[in-house]
Order: structure tokens, then C-alpha cells, then sequence
């Protein structure tokens, strides 16, 4: 069974390149969904709370991710904490859910920060989604009524999206009107060889 990695920054399509891939019946490992799954386990939530002074569940008990995004922002060695709390996890929970993915030639695990935490090491190829800035920008300030400028600042913590495209296998340009199913069932086709 092959490990395949997809990739790419805020935007740029991630999320509609794994409804693609489910559609088609290829199983797809979304490792922020996961990951945020972490914080219904006390002893997680306690974990990361030794990292912060300020607390990281609201008082009716939801994450506070939006403190948490806050605090790690300014702070490189908080996120790197945070990381090493996470990412473990994340792969042990990707292994163990490949273990469930008997008899499939092909299974992708999504992360924006794949490159970012030298993740594409445990994959067999990488698939980046690429998309200009400008454009993942608009996309963004519609899907989550965001201003630009918080949603570059957001970006400046990523790895730019054409490092990404350039260090990957296979890229898939997420222009409006691109034909996806046909990109998406092409790779499939070459990576299952
Ligand atoms: P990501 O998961 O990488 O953050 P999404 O898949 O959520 O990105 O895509 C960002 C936004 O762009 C979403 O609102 C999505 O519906 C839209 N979008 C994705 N692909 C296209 C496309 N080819 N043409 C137009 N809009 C698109």
C-alpha cells in the first residue's frame, strides 16, 4: 500500500482534492481533523495547557483554538512544543489507521505543514495543490469572511505554495475550472502504477 502525502497552503484546495479522492473511493487521512479530535482527551488537554499560561478550553469546555493559533503566532518554541505533542500522535494514529486500509493500493494523508514537519520522509510521494497567493486570498476572504490581511499573516507562517509545487512529485493547478476528476483519477492511475 503506498503513503501518499497532499499538500499545500491555506486555499489552495486541499479539502476539494480530498472529496475528490473519497468520491473516487481512495481513502484519505485528513491530519488536522484528526489532530483536533486530540483535545475530547483530558490528559491531552492537559498536556498542552502546561505549555500556556492562558487556558486552552472556553468555559463551556470547547478548545480555544483560536487562543492557541494566537499563542503559537508569536511564539516559534510554544509551536515547536506543540508539535512535539502533536505530530507523534498524528503518525502513530496514520499507521494505525493504514493498518485498516486492507487491500487498497493507495491511501493519502492531507497536511498543510507536511514539508513544514519533515513529514513527506513516512510518505511514498507527495501531491501538492498549487494556487497563487491572490487567488488563495480571495478564496479564503469568501470561505471564511476573513480580511486579507489576516489571512497573509497566516501565510507567512507557511512555506511558500511554489516551494511546495517544487519539491513534490505531482502538482495539481487548482485554477477555477480545472479539471479535477480527471487530474485527481490520473494520479491515482500512475501512483498505483
Ligand atoms: P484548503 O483545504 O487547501 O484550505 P479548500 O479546498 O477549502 O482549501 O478551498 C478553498 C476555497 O476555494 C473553498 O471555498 C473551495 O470551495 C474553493 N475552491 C476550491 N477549488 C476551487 C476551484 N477549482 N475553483 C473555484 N473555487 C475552488
Amino acid at each position: 500500500m503506498k503513503r501518499i502525502g497532499l499538500t499545500g497552503g491555506i486555499g489552495c484546495g486541499k479539502s476539494t482534492v480530498v472529496a475528490e479522492l473519497r468520491r473516487q473511493g481512495v481513502p484519505c487521512f485528513v491530519a488536522d481533523e484528526v489532530a483536533r479530535a486530540y483535545y475530547d482527551d483530558p490528559d491531552f488537554v492537559a498536556q498542552v495547557q502546561s505549555l500556556f499560561d492562558s487556558p486552552v478550553l472556553t468555559a463551556d469546555g470547547k478548545v480555544n483554538r483560536k487562543a492557541i493559533a494566537a499563542a503559537v503566532f508569536s511564539d516559534k518554541s510554544k509551536l515547536q512544543h506543540l508539535n512535539a505533542l502533536i505530530h507523534p500522535r498524528v503518525m502513530h494514529d496514520f499507521e494505525r489507521w493504514c493498518n485498516q486500509q486492507q487491500g487498497q493500493p493507495v491511501v493519502f494523508f492531507e497536511s498543510a505543514i507536511l514539508y513544514e514537519c519533515g513529514l513527506e520522509k513516512a510518505m511514498d510521494a507527495v501531491v501538492a495543490v498549487y494556487l497563487e497567493k491572490e487567488e488563495r486570498i480571495r478564496r479564503l476572504m469568501v470561505r471564511d469572511h476573513c480580511a486579507a490581511e489576516a489571512i497573509e499573516a497566516r501565510m507567512r507562517n507557511q512555506m511558500p505554495d511554489e516551494e511546495k509545487a517544487m519539491r513534490a512529485d505531482y502538482v495539481i493547478l487548482n485554477y477555477e475550472g480545472n479539471p479535477r476528476a480527471r487530474q485527481v483519477r490520473r494520479i491515482v492511475e500512475l501512483l498505483i502504477g
